[in-house]
């Protein structure tokens, strides 16, 4: 069996490449291990924000007196969450399908190994190929935690399927899956303590925002402790006991259950990716050029594997460039305004650079800061909260980021990284017409 392209990986950045090669017209083989979607649809960004979206309808309801609303009485089912979350993600997983089958893409499911430049054997056949798109993802790294591997600990996975309510819960690591997590969960009433090396959540996340955002969960009731060092844990009689040290102070906290949230590595090994002889970056991942070719000619790496960003959009986007390099099309991938969402309620989203990024890099920046409550869609929505929306922009006024705390942040960002992604000024930007009233006019008060 030849094919001009074979893809190793479902996922967003597999996926998309092989219905786009095959709608111009390739011959595409994509070889799938698990499930058709990848982490992204079967226990990433859908699954969560599934359970998220039951979480807010929750919120909503509990808070429904705040807008002239009563709802007495209410209540959540776990397992009936978690059953519409399995709905969710088998639909959308059959979506996929639907579509690379539409492409005339053959799909092989099993476990592909890579024999050579041009071969890969999946159980008993070969498949010969041109180019090769390796999109083979991330999975979550452990910690080499003392005792953690005697401890019954969730990673997202257990997180998603789990059925009963722990009454407490520690999350190692607040990044932007430990914080989703966190706040799914303290919405339900679970006692949650965010456990944090560094000096505040959300790393990378603009810190005024990410500051903002831990206060507005202060106040829900997560206990954040940041700067802590997690130096053990152990399980015992059922309770867990995390052993952390914080400015020179040892302490233990315990909960029922603990999730470690503490970031990703490639999924690299086991798959003969060594008989390619590619280069890897200085932090271990599959190194590429802007075409996400690797240091191989006809062989790219996108999504997570090449770890630059590890977001599903940016793995789409670089799945395209690939394909485009492939089919001699001029494309080449940019970093510069690829937004990130924070799908906590209120949600933060950011795109371009943090004031930190500028501070750092010595870029001079002023920075434009409104309320939300400019935007009388906001007031109308958001009974007693506010947010934040700031705007950086050089001394030409041209916008360098983004960044918003308030729902709906995720639908408002795009409109941001367009701006920025086409070199725009803020005052460019105020002259499009917004409808009225969205939340979105706060860009027209800037
Ligand atoms: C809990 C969680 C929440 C997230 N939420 C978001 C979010 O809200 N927004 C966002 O943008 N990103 C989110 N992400 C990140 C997002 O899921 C990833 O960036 C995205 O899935 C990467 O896509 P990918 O195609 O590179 O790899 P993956 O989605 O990891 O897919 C890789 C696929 O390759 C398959 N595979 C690996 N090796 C082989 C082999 N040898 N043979 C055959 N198949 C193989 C795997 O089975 C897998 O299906 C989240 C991640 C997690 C864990």
């Amino acid at each position: 069996m030849k094919y001009q392209l074979a893809i190793i990986g479902g996922g967003p950045a597999g996926y998309t490449a092989a219905e786009a090669a095959g709608k111009a017209g390739l011959s595409v083989v994509l070889f799938e291990k698990n499930s058709l979607g990848g982490v992204c649809l079967n226990e990433g960004c859908i699954p969560t924000k599934t359970l998220l979206y039951s979480a807010k309808m929750y919120d909503h309801a509990l808070q429904a007196a705040k807008y002239g609303v009563s709802a007495d009485e209410v209540s959540f089912d776990l397992g009936k969450i978690v059953a519409r979350k399995s709905k969710v993600v088998r639909k959308l997983v059959l979506g996929i399908k639907a579509r690379l089958e539409g492409q005339h893409v053959t799909i092989v499911n099993g476990e592909a190994r890579i024999i050579d430049r041009h071969s890969i054997a999946c159980g008993e056949e070969t498949y010969e190929f041109d180019k090769l798109i390796l999109c083979t993802g991330s999975r979550s790294a452990i910690p080499p935690i003392p005792g953690i591997d005697k401890v019954n600990y969730w990673t997202h996975r257990e997180a998603l399927d789990n059925k009963e309510l722990p009454h407490s819960l520690i999350v190692i690591g607040g990044g932007v899956i430990g914080m989703e997590f966190a706040s799914f969960f303290c919405s339900l009433g679970v006692k949650v303590t965010v456990v944090e090396m560094l000096d505040e959540i959300l790393g990378g996340i603009d810190k005024e925002m990410a500051s903002a955002l831990r206060a507005e969960y202060t106040k829900k009731g997560i206990t954040f402790l940041l700067g802590a060092h997690v130096t053990g844990v152990l399980e015992n009689a059922g309770e867990i006991y995390v052993n952390y040290e914080l400015n020179g102070t040892n302490a233990t906290l315990t909960s029922e259950r603990l999730l470690v949230s503490t970031g990703r590595k490639p999924v690299m090994d086991g798959f003969g990716l060594e008989n390619l002889k590619l280069d890897y970056t200085i932090r271990n991942w599959v190194k590429v050029d802007e075409h996400m070719q690797t240091s191989v000619p006809g062989i790219y790496a996108c999504g997570d594997l090449n770890g630059v960003s590890l977001l599903a959009h940016t793995a789409v986007r670089e799945a395209e460039v690939a394909v485009h390099h492939i089919l001699g099309i001029n494309d080449a991938m940019s970093y510069r305004a690829i937004p990130s969402v924070v799908y906590t309620n209120p949600e933060i989203a950011s795109v371009g650079k943090s004031e930190e990024a500028l501070a750092k890099g010595g870029t001079a920046y002023r920075t434009i800061r409104l309320p939300m409550a400019y935007s009388g869609r906001f007031v109308a929505e958001n009974e007693g909260t506010n947010g934040i929306c700031k705007v950086l922009v050089d001394e030409k006024d041209r916008i360098l980021g983004v960044h918003i705390l308030g729902n709906p942040a995720s639908e408002l960002i795009v409109q941001a990284g367009m701006m920025i992604d086409d070199g725009r000024t803020y005052k460019e930007w105020k002259r499009y017409v917004f409808p009225h009233p969205t939340v979105g006019e706060i860009f027209k008060e800037l």
